[in-house]
């Protein structure tokens, strides 16, 4: 993303907050000791209101990626998740056809059960190509949907498709933000662009957001649990992870539950105003 542009988008997001709440603080806890409070919104923040999940694979934009989106449809907004693939190889013993439409199925599922819409554009899982032809496709669909915030890979990841997924997603943001850039749809500015806490994603992963939870937990748990894979049958127990980083991310984020986001490293960028 060229830097003018990028600073387009951060004018419009303002200055980066620490920790977001859709509600008070958790009521159980107290504040950190030598840690301020003073960072943290109280009130529903509009940016994630309007969110947008974009994954390599339907387990990454569920799992890691899904509560921000259960959030988002809690408090009335909007939420979508966006699967590059169907993630048809992720069973050690299901043929990947069929393993394929389990998972586009269980999708649509927890989407229903959220309130958001499942997309899929459906590339090789595994074989994820970086090209225009895919970062047009999700630039497409973020002109559509138009989400205040999108949630995606941290780049620090053994595994290629989400590199590749983190990639496409920068680009798509930049294709879709360009007025000049003639689509069917008008162009779209994403104004909040973080990445998700992942098993899979954790190098070089260093959280400066918190986003309380609590009030959609048990909607994102219950719809994870739409996946046979959510309890451990493909070998990692997501379930087992998932549920209790919420909890561990709560302890750090002075929330009861809580997802840890980051930002890209531009987002950061404070402006302090003295006249
Ligand atoms: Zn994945």
């Amino acid at each position: 993303m060229s830097a003018t542009t990028r600073r387009t988008f951060l004018t419009l997001a303002g200055s980066s907050a620490v920790a977001f709440s859709t509600r008070t603080e958790f009521a159980g806890g107290d504040q950190l000791p030598g840690q301020s409070t003073s960072g943290i919104s109280a009130s529903p923040d509009r940016e994630f209101l309007n969110v947008m999940a974009v994954a390599a694979h339907p387990g990454d934009v569920f799992f890691a990626m899904g509560a921000p989106v259960a959030v988002a449809t809690h408090f009335g907004g909007q939420g979508a998740f966006l699967s590059l693939s169907l993630g048809e190889r992720g069973s050690p013993s299901i043929p990947a056809e069929q393993y394929g439409l389990s998972q586009r199925e269980a999708a649509a599922k927890a989407a229903a059960m959220i309130g958001g819409k499942a997309l899929f554009l459906q590339y090789p899982d595994g074989e994820i190509p970086v090209n225009d032809q895919i970062k047009l496709a999700v630039c497409d669909l973020i002109r559509q949907y138009r989400p205040s915030t999108i949630v995606t890979h941290w780049k620090g990841s053994w595994h290629k498709d989400h590199r590749a997924c983190h990639d496409i997603v920068e680009d798509a943001i930049f294709y879709a933000g360009l007025p000049s850039f003639v689509r069917k749809e008008r162009a779209h500015a994403v104004t909040n662009l973080v990445f998700a806490d992942n098993w899979e994603d954790a190098t070089g992963f260093v959280p400066d957001t918190y986003l309380d939870i609590t009030p959609a937990f048990d909607l994102w748990l219950n719809a994870c649990s739409a996946f046979p894979m959510w309890r451990g049958e493909t070998g990692f127990r997501y379930n087992d992870y998932y549920s209790s980083l919420a909890v561990a991310r709560g302890c750090l984020g002075n929330f009861h539950r809580a997802v840890a986001l980051m930002s890209p490293q531009e987002q950061r960028v404070r402006r302090i105003r003295t006249s």
